[in-house]
Order: structure tokens, then sequence, then C-alpha cells
């Protein structure tokens, strides 16, 4: 195996990765959509878009692959981050510098094509890679690695923007690593109960100086309990992740969702008027009943409930009431039968 040389400007390298923010923080629908793209546009099992840190690869957003961290020994993208556009290995153990890599040998992974194109910082330095991967050689066209290109650069061209909301870029920015992580649930790597409380308080206070309203959805999967009971808990687990992913599809990205119980999700939703209340709160609804959830070959027909509270803040304090509210809409939608959505009237604390 051979190591990649290390790159020359390594330390000014990382002091970029960190100051860009992202280790570390929640699952952002901004790279999901394009990890997504990647893995159906390239039709390889796994795609992820990975920072390169000191010590360690950091999946700051991955389908196909499990876990948030792998190791550095053996890493490709070290590799890739010295080549201008992207280094594709078609057969990694047909190539002398990756035969015997750990990620070849199914010791990490088991990759055999990888293509994985740098993605670089404002300030031109790159601090990781958008990967293609698949557990079987391939040749790659011209297009398709075209393509991936482009996406690796629809990343770079997010790094130049902030599209989370103020709070959240605010709260992230307050936080060291570890208070961080303290707020992420690790199952899902959304905002834990914690974090998405804190990120409430701060929303709800900012929305009260400009009188703006806030809106919440309380989400919570429908009969989860029997999908324990019938296909066990590792299934139950995958079913929690993926209505996490598809909840963050459906929002926006200044939108901020979090898990704040086993099977229960709370999505603060910004700039929601009114009138686009039950839309809102319909096309998450929506997309968890067309999403294809599967405990091996059988599909399972998961759906959830929604309950809906908005108000603009007159206490400080009305956001626990809004909270209230929020369940007591969730009740009546569990009441009326399940995949449905109820909303709630105003809030003591918020006016309509
Ligand atoms: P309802 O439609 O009324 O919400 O019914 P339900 O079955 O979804 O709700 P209930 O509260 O009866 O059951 C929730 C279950 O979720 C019970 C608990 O064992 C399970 N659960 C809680 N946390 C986790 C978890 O992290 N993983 C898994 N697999 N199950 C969990
Ligand atoms: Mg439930
Ligand atoms: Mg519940």
């Amino acid at each position: 195996m051979i190591e990649a040389p290390p790159f020359p400007r390594e330390d000014e390298r990382v002091a970029t990765l960190k100051s860009l923010g992202l280790l570390d923080t929640p699952l952002q629908e901004r790279f999901e959509k394009i990890t997504r793209m990647v893995r159906s546009a390239m039709r390889v099992p796994i795609a992820h878009f990975n920072l390169l840190d000191v010590d360690r690869q950091h999946l700051k957003s991955a389908q196909g692959v499990g876990g948030v961290d792998l190791p550095m020994e053996g890493s490709f993208c070290m590799h890739a981050i010295h080549e201008p556009s992207m280094l594709v290995v078609s057969d990694a153990r047909k190539d002398p510098r990756f035969h015997d890599n750990p990620y070849v040998t199914g010791q990490f992974l088991d990759i055999r094509f990888y293509a994985g194109c740098p993605v670089r910082a404002p300030n031109g330095l790159p601090i990781g890679t958008l990967c293609a991967i698949d557990t079987k050689p391939r040749k790659m066209s011209p297009p398709c690695l075209a393509a991936l290109r482009d996406l690796a650069d629809m990343i770079e061209t997010e790094l130049r923007i902030s599209s989370l909301s103020k709070a959240q870029e605010d709260l992230m920015a307050q936080l060291n690593a570890a208070e961080r992580l303290a707020r992420i649930d690790p199952l899902t790597r959304l905002w834990n109960r914690g974090g998405i409380l804190e990120l409430l308080e701060k929303e709800w206070s900012a929305s009260r100086r400009h009188q703006k309203q806030v809106t919440l959805a309380l989400v919570d999967i429908d009969c989860f309990k029997s999908i324990n009971d019938v296909h066990g808990h590792a299934v139950g687990d995958a079913v929690i992740i993926e209505t996490a992913k598809t909840l963050l599809a459906s929002t926006r990205n200044e939108d901020a969702v979090g898990r704040i119980g086993g099977e229960e999700f709370l999505v603060i939703l910004t700039q929601c008027t009114s009138d686009g209340l039950r839309d809102t709160a319909e096309r998450m609804r929506l997309a968890v009943l067309e999403h294809a959830f599967y405990a091996g070959d059988a599909r399972l027909p998961v759906t959830i409930s929604c309950g809906v509270a908005a108000g603009i803040p007159q206490s400080d304090d009305g956001w626990m009431e809004l909270m209230r509210t929020a369940d007591e809409s969730l009740y009546r939608a569990k009441a009326s039968g399940r995949n449905c959505t109820e909303i709630g009237p105003r809030a003591v604390g918020a006016a309509a």
C-alpha cells in the first residue's frame, strides 16, 4: 500500500476546514441532495462527501455506508486532494497503490472502483472530497465523470454561501466540537432534543424582536412499536434513520429538524406563512408515505402523523405553549386515524 504524500500546506488546509464550521454538525440537506444525486446519476452503491480532518475522515454526508468517522490509514481521498480535478481508480485490487489497502481488503470497506473529486474551500485549499464508490470494478464514461466534477463544484458553491437559518448558524458558531456533538442525535445525525429546543428558544426570541411567525411541526411515526415487534429493533432503527432523512429532504435548508424522542421529531419551520402551514406539513407526510422502506424484500407501510402550531411570539417563554399546542394537534391527528396532519389554534404567548 502506498500512503498519499503529505499535502504541501497541510496545517493551513486543516485550519481552513475547521474554520468552515462543518465538522460535527447535524446533517444538512444541501449536501444530502448532492450525495443522493451522485449515487443515482453514477449508479454506484456508495457516495459520500468526506471532510479530511487531521486524524479522521469525517463523512459529512454519506449514502450507502454507515458511520460518521473513518480511519485515515490508507485514505484514497488523501490521494485525491493532490489531483487538479479528480482521482479515478477503476479496479483497486489491480492498482499497486491500493491493492492491499484496508479500504480494499474489506477491513474498513470493500472498494474496487473509486472516483473522488477534491472539494476546495473559497481560499482554494482542498478540505475534502466528493466520491463515487463501487464494490465492483468499473469503467466510468467521461460524461459521467464530468457530472461528478460538476456536483463537486456545486458543493464548492454551497461552501461560499450560508443557507442555514441564522439561529442554526449562531448556535453552531458558539459551540466547540464537543458541545456540538452533545446536541446531535447519534442515530439520525439530526439535532437531538436538547439541541433543537435550544434552537427553538433562539428562533423564538429573534422572531419576537421582529414579530415574525414561528411554526412548529411535531411528527411521530405511526404504530412504530409494531415495526419493532414484527421486524426487530435493527429494522426499527433503520426506519427511524430513513424517516429522518426523508423529513430533512422535504423541508428547506433554513428549517431545522430534530429527533426529540424515540420515533418523534420536531421541525422548526422558518418563514412559513399561515397559508402555507398545511402544505408544508403535508409535504412531509406525503414524502414519508411515498418513501420505499424495506425490511429485507418486504416493503413496509410507514406513515407519520403531524401536529402543527404557529404563532407570533408575545412572551419570552411562549415557545413552551407553542410546543404544547403542537403536541395537542399531534394527539388529535393520532385520534383521527393517524397518517394525517392537524393544525392547532393560536398558542398562549403567541398571537395568531
Ligand atoms: P402511535 O401511532 O400511537 O405513535 O404508536 P407507536 O407504536 O408508534 O408508539 P409507542 O409510543 O407505543 O411506541 C413507540 C416505540 O418506539 C416503543 C419503543 O420501544 C420504540 N423505540 C423508542 N426508541 C427507539 C429506538 O431508538 N429504536 C427503535 N428501534 N425503537 C425505539
Ligand atoms: Mg409513534
Ligand atoms: Mg411517539
